[in-house]
């Protein structure tokens, strides 16, 4: 064991420090699925747990510390505190300290300016934060002719749904492509779009599945989960993961 762990140190600070937002466990832990931190590791970024806290120091601290914040999925949020709606009945589990907590992060790295990339509940968080609303139960509210499964019955990594994104989006240039088959695990799904962003990806019944900052291509979100996929080695969305890495580096595009 050598004391000279200084030099170490210092050459390891160039790969980006990756914030990942915390869930509680059912005994009251924070915790991080594991696919998140695979999925950032794959991408040459340094993951670091974000514990759920409502100190305002401490938020503010955290999102100092890092370069980049993946906002993850989850519990449903309360739709009466957060977008001004009564609960329908099909309405899901809420978590009012992880609402709270995960609504600072937003607010705090926007405000920051650090790259931002939200995942199924942390997009639909991004819009709500923004002033945007969200459907609470797509098969009771989403008038659609042609309704898609998007409560999936299949592996997590797997695609079962496809989604049509915009040409020219940034989606659409980081994917390589505009049509993209993905994992599908919400019942829950952005209405009214936030003042300040962009829908670019769809489903087939019209469901907002990718969202972008408008002018900010620092600020992205999507829907589905890819890094149920990039933590198995496969490639779909692997390049999500690699441009916010890249940009919390420090590159522009
Ligand atoms: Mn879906």
């Amino acid at each position: 064991m050598s004391c000279f762990t200084g030099i170490l140190l210092a050459q390891s600070t160039k790969l980006p420090l990756i914030g990942i937002s915390g869930t509680h466990t059912s005994g009251g832990s924070t915790q991080v699925n594991s696919t998140y931190i695979l999925s950032v590791l794959r991408a040459g970024g340094v993951p670091i747990i974000l514990p759920i806290n409502n100190n305002p120091e401490v938020l503010k601290k955290m999102v100092a510390s890092i370069d980049a914040l993946i906002m993850t999925g989850g519990e449903d949020i309360d739709p009466l505190k957060y977008y001004n709606e009564e609960p329908i009945p099909a309405q899901g589990e809420i978590d009012p300290e992880r609402d709270a907590f995960d609504i600072a992060l937003i607010n705090l790295a926007l405000e920051r300016g650090i790259p931002l990339l939200g995942i199924c509940r942390g997009h639909q968080l991004m819009n709500v934060a923004c002033g945007g609303t969200l459907y609470q139960d797509i098969p009771s509210q989403l008038r659609s002719p042609n309704l898609v499964k998007h409560r999936q019955q299949a592996p997590s990594w797997y695609g079962t749904h496809t989604v049509e994104l915009d040409k020219g989006s940034l989606f659409a240039k980081i994917l390589g492509t505009t049509t993209i088959v993905t994992n599908s695990f919400h019942h829950q799904a952005v209405k009214d779009v936030a003042p300040g962003f962009v829908v670019t990806g769809r489903s087939k019944d019209g469901v907002v599945e990718t969202m972008e900052m408008i002018g900010n291509p620092r600020v992205f979100s999507v829907q589905f989960h890819p890094e149920s996929a990039t933590s198995r080695g496969l490639d779909d969305f692997f390049h999500i993961f690699t441009y916010l890495v890249e940009l919390a580096s420090g590159k522009s595009f």
